[in-house]
């Protein structure tokens, strides 16, 4: 399928406007097929990038280390493929290496690039992790995320305050209950 041009997306936006019964000639919506475009632009650059490029650069120097490294809270906002409204939270990521780790704000960058797409929570949450196990190829990852979904909380159910959350495992997480454990202990909010 042939992407259609800025111009086509700017237009399909101007008829959304009409459909809701707009004026789409009016000062304050004159411009907002373009800044709506663009704003489209950021919140979906996740496709524009390549995971193996995000984690392409390891560090192989971590001596004697073999314990869990964990990000945690990793803020993020995505936007829901069924109905394009966003959700938004906070995502935790552990791995045990094997002797390799990737820099902090690769991982962060992770979350990115998985976020910024058209996403349900519990994809993205395996997404993440499997990118982690794919490319690091760490004894283990463990991957939760915490977050609320504006489809949810301002249309339909009206579920104001509801969080959804996910998690997935990889590796010794499956099985080693002791690991999935410490995992929750370390992520638990104060
Ligand atoms: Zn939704």
């Amino acid at each position: 399928m042939e992407r259609p041009t800025k111009e086509q997306a700017q237009a399909a936006v101007k008829l959304l406007l009409e459909y809701i019964g707009e004026d789409t000639s009016r000062e304050g919506l004159r411009d907002t097929p373009t800044r709506v475009v663009k704003s489209y632009d950021e919140l979906f650059e996740g496709y524009a990038h390549d995971v193996a490029k995000v984690l392409n650069k390891k560090f192989h120097d971590i001596s004697e280390y073999n314990d869990v490294v964990l990000l945690k809270s990793v803020s993020f906002t995505s936007l829901c493929e069924h109905h394009m409204l966003p959700f938004s939270g906070t995502v935790d990521i552990a791995y045990i290496p094997d002797g390799v780790v990737v820099g902090v704000s690769k991982m962060a960058r992770l979350v990115d690039v998985f976020s910024k797409r058209l996403q349900i929570q519990e994809r993205m949450t395996a997404n993440i992790a499997c990118a982690l196990q794919k490319h690091l190829n760490p004894k283990g990852v463990a991957v939760r995320i915490s977050a609320t979904h504006s489809c949810m909380t301002t249309r339909g159910t009206l579920k104001e305050g509801s969080v959804l959350e996910s998690s997935h495992f990889t590796g010794l997480y499956l099985d080693n209950h002791e690991k999935r454990q410490e995992f929750c202990n370390m992520i638990r909010k104060a």
